[in-house]
């Protein structure tokens, strides 16, 4: 098992979509492994694929109660097949969007379905905190962010936030292997 580096936005390979999952091997078994060891390590409840630079539709979950033990969901190529006309509207954060938390509005109910590690398919009904994240990370998988579901203005801010934390970063990173004159 290892801890992945999570791809930060604006990350242009945050925009690809990703590709159908077609074997079953032990590389997927792994990658989800992966997937869910850094999620938690990151406080995480939710990871798609594409954050962690793999262009596979793979998405981890685990939306237990703090007092509940662990629930880790693996979902293989999962869809949204049918969204509610009702909508509901809930605060938003994203492992690829640092500190960065809107509200953002969705369907309230969706039916959706994915396939297990084994490719056996299942389908079922979500709502609340359940029906975002499905709805968040399938996003991820089609190349789409949170903050596009925001408007132009809110949007911005907070990728050149991002964009300007980016330059810091790589500022300190320089200075620090700049031998001391
Ligand atoms: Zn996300």
């Amino acid at each position: 098992m290892a801890i992945l580096p999570v791809l930060k936005a604006p990350h242009p390979r945050l925009t690809k979509v990703s590709r159908p999952v077609a074997q079953f091997d032990r590389a997927l078994e792994e990658l989800a492994e992966n997937m869910l060891e850094t999620m938690y390590a990151a406080n995480g409840i939710g990871l798609a694929a594409p954050q962690v630079d793999v262009h596979l539709r793979v998405v981890v979950m685990d939306l237990h109660q703090e007092d509940e033990p662990p629930a880790p969901q693996i979902l293989v190529n999962p869809e949204v097949l049918q969204a509610s006309a009702e909508t509901a509207t809930m605060s938003e954060g994203c492992l690829s969007l640092p500190e960065a938390y809107e509200e953002v509005e969705r369907p309230a109910r969706v039916t959706v379905r994915y396939q297990d590690l084994d490719g056996v398919t299942h389908t079922r009904e979500c709502t609340g905190l359940e029906a975002v994240c499905w709805q968040h990370e399938i996003d991820h998988l089609d190349g789409v962010l949170f903050v596009d579901h925001l408007n132009r203005l809110k949007r911005d801010r907070i990728i050149q936030r991002l964009v300007k934390e980016k330059r810091l970063a790589r500022r300190t990173r320089d200075g620090a292997v700049r031998p001391a004159a």
